[in-house]
């Protein structure tokens, strides 16, 4: 498969490697947005969270409190953010499941959070039924 991350796990491409186990690896972002953002990915190929096998997830979000805690610790950074984006149009570029593990200092000028936005009740209430249906099954 053509995929850049899997290739990190096979090790036909390097990374700077900050932490490896059975299920996951994190490796610094090639184009930080802060000085430590690290990516950390399952290490079996799955494009979308939702294309993650369930029994994995224990393990995965395992693997990214322990790099959230080894950024906080290690880097001494007053906070962390945990950011993953699914298809396209969410700004997913690389189409293999990572989680951006961003140090953060207070005052560091980062933004993840644009301008809210209005909807009106209707339409909040329709959201609402269709993604608690949408859960159910
Ligand atoms: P996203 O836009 O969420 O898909 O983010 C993909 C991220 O992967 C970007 O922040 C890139 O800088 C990063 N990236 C792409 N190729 C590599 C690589 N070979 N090693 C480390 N990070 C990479
Ligand atoms: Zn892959």
């Amino acid at each position: 498969m053509d995929c850049i991350f899997c290739k990190i796990v096979a090790g036909e491409i390097p990374a700077s490697k900050v932490y490896e186990d059975d299920k996951c690896l994190a490796f610094l972002d090639i184009n930080p947005m802060m000085l430590g953002h690290t990516l950390l990915i399952p290490k079996r190929h799955a494009e979308f969270l939702t294309d993650i096998p369930q029994k994995d997830y224990a393990a995965i979000f395992s693997g990214i409190q322990k790099v959230v805690t080894g950024i906080l610790k290690g880097l001494r950074v007053d906070g962390a953010n945990v950011l993953q984006s699914n298809g396209k149009a969410a700004g997913q570029a690389v189409p293999h499941v990572h989680f951006h593990i961003v140090p953060r200092k207070r005052g560091d000028g980062l933004n993840f959070y644009p301008a809210k936005r209005a909807y009106s009740a209707e339409d909040l209430k329709q959201a609402e039924d269709a993604i608690r249906e949408a859960c159910g099954k």
